[in-house]
């Protein structure tokens, strides 16, 4: 997979608050969508405080082009609520001196943040060697076998990551969207031009209308 799709490059970490909200608005619709709201967002609001001071409907009406806005304006809401009762501030750099786990169990006691979430903060914003679990990282880990098809997505991260080399978690997290997006779709995965499909039992299963 590498030799298909490269090492990706290494950004710059991104801020963490700003990844958090990103995250919240990724549920259920396209990347462009959610960057669209993303960008709406940051133009309606400038900075997170003056977001936070501002109705739900507000946020709401800023965020619609991402979907899901009255929930996803709820949820901003109450995760930067909880931002400024942590540290009387709208940073979540103070999340760097806690443990991985910490961080999950912190975050994941918010409404609408799951480990997947947590995880790709760790990962993208403060560089942790941690392998987020999503969508498509979950189906082609069950394609592959490399953990029990009926494997929640939580289970999945927790196994995989006995699995990968140290200092590889966000490389491989990355390939595997890109291989998500190009060929193991949904629905009729590309897999005779699949760079891994030598190693991959799904093809031959697939006749038997698996998953
Ligand atoms: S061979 Fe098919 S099922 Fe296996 S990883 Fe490739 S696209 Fe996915």
């Amino acid at each position: 997979m590498k030799s298909e799709f490269g090492d990706p490059d290494k950004k710059p970490p991104a801020n963490p608050l700003d990844n958090l909200i990103l995250t919240i608005l990724s549920q259920s619709t396209s990347d462009r969508n959610r960057d669209t709201a993303f960008t709406d967002l940051k133009e309606r609001f400038p900075d997170w405080e003056s977001a936070a001071e501002a109705e739900t409907d507000e946020i709401a009406a800023a965020i619609r082009p991402g979907g899901l806005a009255n929930q996803k304006s709820a949820r901003i809401k109450d995760i930067l609520r909880w931002v400024k009762q942590k540290r009387g501030d709208y940073k979540l750099d103070w999340l760097k001196d806690m443990t991985p786990d910490e961080v999950i169990a912190e975050l994941t006691q918010l409404k609408g943040i799951g480990v997947k979430t947590a995880a790709v903060l760790l990962c993208f914003s403060f560089e942790v060697d941690i392998f987020p679990v999503d969508v498509h990282v979950h189906r082609i880990c069950r394609r592959l076998e490399l953990v029990l098809h009926n494997a929640s997505a939580e289970k999945t991260h927790y196994q995989m990551q006995t699995l990968i080399p140290p200092g590889r978690s966000k490389p491989f997290h990355l390939n595997l969207l890109k291989l998500g997006r190009t060929y193991c779709r949904p629905a009729n995965p590309k897999c005779g031009e699949c760079p891994i499909n030598i190693i991959c039992p799904y093809p031959v299963k697939s006749k038997a209308s698996h998953d």
